[in-house]
């Protein structure tokens, strides 16, 4: 018998109640307390992973260090728990169904009807259970997405069902998120909502253990009471969970409200000590007071939806609060910029981030931000599509090579500057085909990476088909632009920098993927940095030059 502690995390009434903050939240606090937790998504749709969404339809995929493309969600955990989570952590309905299949066609279930309840559900319980047994986890948060109710979810609902069943009362419990609204022409909260969204659980034949009640305004004990009696569950297991300004406070609301007390009563779990929240309280303060204000401009083309870039906003918090800085960042759609009007509207940023992304659209915009950045030695960070147009436009206005493009935007320039790696000529399938996950990473000592990062291997997770062109590196080199970050193994150039210039640099990997609360990103970190000094030099009207002369 496996003496991991099952935790299922539920939502109701609406989708976006931010399951993801509770269940990370929950995590930090039992995390600090001592005991070892791992937080895993179940999504109900019927794509095998999100690298195939665009990320308008879901927001930004994350990437694991093992090199599963997952939800945004698993972003949070590893940035809360600073704890790399894998591709165990993310199961998705077309990834259980696969499998089943596969099983089906190998003759594994041979002479049987394959069917929702068994197969189906044992899949989903393997699963729960694999990712227990990876690190002898002592609890396992699984967070269900969607919204009880919701068909596409009905299996995951009734393996938890089944799992609870199975374990027993103090081996796992389900915590149900929803939502006490507020009624402005009443002047009241409503807590219908919430006993209907209870009344559809209990119909699956789960009986929530905790309700999480999300909220703008504090919960009266008469709400808490109405709900805990017409909901069947203790007094002190209706949670207030009211708006804040940051996620990061969650834990701290969690903590007050006693969350993690009560899941270890419930758990059988021994409350072995205070909770060490010290660093996460240190961020909180400095997070909290900012001597700096800047401004950053992220220029990409899905700004529409912030969620598309949620990790790199979350390090420009990370990043900033460890410079002491508030980070305000201006999303800007790459397609809005042209000749005419770029120069106007970059002028009055600290910084420039040209963000990822895949296809044509918008990338003359973001070719346009990275020329101003290097020409008016503004601080600048590409990261990967944003590295690779750094590189193009510097082929194309510093190199004088007319027309210099990546072969993903125009096959058949004539200065292919950015080119499909050579294992992925091969490749004609779209899903899980990238280069994809951790790799290790050389620095140049004489660079703002190896400055930043105070070591020589560095190791950043990676999702893209194109690289820089090595044939072209000599010229690059010698005008200015140089390869300091290569890949040991092939010689992949994955970081380029301007010396001269305040600081500019480009990388093919995703810095964003790795930063978290008690670790900020170094190469976010020294650009805030970097992009804080240039504002004071600003503001002193001193125009900052670039090194060397
Ligand atoms: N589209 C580019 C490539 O595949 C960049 C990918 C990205 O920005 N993640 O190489």
């Amino acid at each position: 018998m496996s003496s991991t502690k099952y935790i299922f995390v539920t939502g109701g009434v609406t989708s976006s109640l931010g399951k993801g903050i509770i269940s990370s939240s929950l995590a930090k606090l039992l995390q600090a307390r001592g005991y070892s937790v791992t937080i895993q998504k179940l999504d109900p749709y019927i794509n095998v992973d999100p690298g195939t969404l665009n990320p308008y339809e879901h927001g930004e995929c994350y990437v694991t260090e093992d090199g599963a493309e997952t939800d945004l969600d698993l972003g949070h955990y590893e940035r809360f728990l600073n704890k790399p989570t894998s591709q165990d952590n993310n199961v998705t309905t077309g990834m259980v169904y696969q499998a089943v299949i596969e099983k089906e066609r190998k003759g594994e279930y041979l002479g049987k009807t394959v069917q929702v309840i068994p197969h189906i559900t044992d899949e989903i319980k393997y699963r729960i259970k694999k990712v227990a047994k990876k690190k002898r986890y002592d609890v396992v948060i699984t967070e269900i997405g969607g919204t009880v109710g919701d068909i596409e979810s009905l299996p995951y609902i009734e393996s938890v069902r089944q799992m609870k069943w199975e374990l027993g009362q103090s081996n796992s419990l389900v915590i149900h998120l929803t939502l006490v609204p507020y009624l402005a022409a009443s002047g009241e909260l409503k807590t219908k909502p919430t006993q209907h969204s209870v009344k559809v659980l209990l119909e699956t034949g789960i009986q929530p253990d905790i309700l999480i009640l999300r909220t703008d305004r504090k919960l009266s004990d008469d709400i808490r009471n109405k709900v805990a009696l017409f909901c069947n569950v203790d007094r002190n297991s209706v949670i207030e969970s009211i708006d804040v300004s940051t996620i990061y406070m969650v834990p701290i609301l969690m903590l007050h409200e006693k969350l993690d007390i009560i899941v270890l009563k419930k758990l059988d779990l021994v409350l072995n000590k205070e909770p060490g929240l010290r660093k996460w309280k240190t961020f909180l303060n400095k997070l909290n007071n900012p001597r700096h204000h800047i401004k950053i401009a992220l220029v990409g083309k899905y700004v529409e939806l912030p969620d598309a870039y949620k990790s790199i906003s979350e390090s420009f918090i990370h990043a900033g609060a460890s410079n002491n800085c508030q980070v305000n960042v201006d999303f800007i759609q790459s397609e809005t910029l042209h000749v005419r009007n770029y120069k106007r509207k970059l002028s009055a940023f600290d910084g420039i981030l040209v963000a990822p992304g895949f296809g044509r659209r918008g990338i003359d915009g973001k070719i346009l931000a990275a020329r101003f950045a290097r020409e008016s030695n503004v601080p600048f960070l590409g990261i990967c599509l944003g590295m690779q147009c750094a590189v193009i436009e510097f082929a194309r206005n510093k190199l004088g090579f007319e027309g210099a493009n990546s072969t993903e935007m125009d096959t058949e320039t004539k200065f292919p500057v950015i080119d499909l790696m050579e294992e992925q000529k091969k490749v004609n399938q779209k899903g899980g085909t990238m280069r994809l996950g951790a790799y290790s990473c050389v620095l140049d000592k004489d660079s703002v990476p190896y400055k930043a990062y105070r070591k020589k291997i560095i190791s950043e997770r990676h999702r893209h088909r194109y690289e820089f062109n090595n044939k072209y590196l000599k010229d690059f080199e010698n005008a200015g632009m140089k390869g300091v970050g290569i890949n040991p193994g092939s010689e992949l150039v994955e970081i380029i920098e301007i010396p001269k210039h305040i600081w500019f640099v480009g990388v093919q990997f995703h810095p964003e993927y790795s930063s978290t609360v008690i670790k900020p990103n170094p190469l976010f970190v020294d650009f805030i940095k970097a992009a804080v000094l240039f504002h004071t030099l600003e503001e002193k009207k001193i125009k900052p030059i670039s090194k060397n002369g």
